[in-house]
């Protein structure tokens, strides 16, 4: 099975997609954090990516794919995967189902105000060494500017300076939310409520999809529980 997890920037879908990967045992493949990755190790390809990244566009739809094609194909991707910001736009999600023909997925989206949006990724800090993710209101790092996990340095995300976001915001609204259509015209779309706490949303996600693979055997055969 394929979950793709779709919302806007700072909707959560990075701690939801590390919750519901482990509740399926599917691996969470992030085009963000593979992105990221690609970037910090000065790759040709991050080189080529970090501009637009930094600048809240997308990256090319290539360079995209290809990073998606390699990760999928890995063993660990067989039974199944959750996908966090991709696909992004619809060419995105018609070049990934040529990639993978009649593989059976769902799409859940993460719904969240637009101001909640702003604050929450005004408030993030992220590890320069760990990554681990913490925001200044809700989940606030136990020593200021110090990560819980590794005590590396905690940094903003360039992409989450206040005129970045309002971009990312912008082109989320243009490119990514037409998704919805796409996916509901298929049958397999659901929306959730993203606000309240973490494990709400989660149970909100949760149970959605267990119903669903309780519905469709064709989907709970791959899905480890
Ligand atoms: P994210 O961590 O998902 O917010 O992604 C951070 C940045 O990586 C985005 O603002 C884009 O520049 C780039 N990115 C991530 N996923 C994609 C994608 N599927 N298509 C194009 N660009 C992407």
């Amino acid at each position: 099975m394929r979950i793709i997890l779709l919302g806007p920037p700072g909707s959560g879908k990075g701690t939801q997609g590390d919750l519901i990967s482990q509740r399926y045992g599917f691996p969470k493949v992030s085009t963000g954090d593979i992105l990221r990755l690609a970037v910090r190790g000065r790759t040709d390809l991050g080189v080529k990516a970090e501009s637009m990244m930094n600048r809240g566009l997308l990256v090319s739809d290539d360079i995209v794919l290809e990073l998606v094609r390699r990760r999928i194909s890995a063993e660990d991707c067989r039974r199944g995967y959750l996908l966090d910001g991709f696909p992004r736009n619809i060419s995105q999600a018609e070049s990934l189902e040529k990639l993978e023909t009649g593989r059976p997925e769902r799409a859940v989206e993460i719904q969240v105000d637009f101001d909640l949006l702003v604050q929450r990724l005004s408030a993030r800090l992220v590890c320069g060494q760990c990554q681990a993710v913490y925001n200044l209101n809700v989940q606030p790092p136990r020593r200021e500017g110090a990560c819980d996990v590794c005590s590396g340095g905690l940094v903003r995300r360039k992409d989450d300076q206040p005129e970045v976001i309002a971009e990312r915001l912008k082109v989320y609204k243009k490119e990514t939310e037409p998704l919805r259509g796409y996916y509901q015209a298929k049958n397999m779309y659901h929306a959730v409520d993203g606000q309240g706490t973490v494990q709400d949303v989660y149970l909100r996600i949760a149970s959605y999809l267990d119903a669903a693979l309780a519905e469709a055997p064709g989907l709970k055969d791959e899905a480890r529980r």
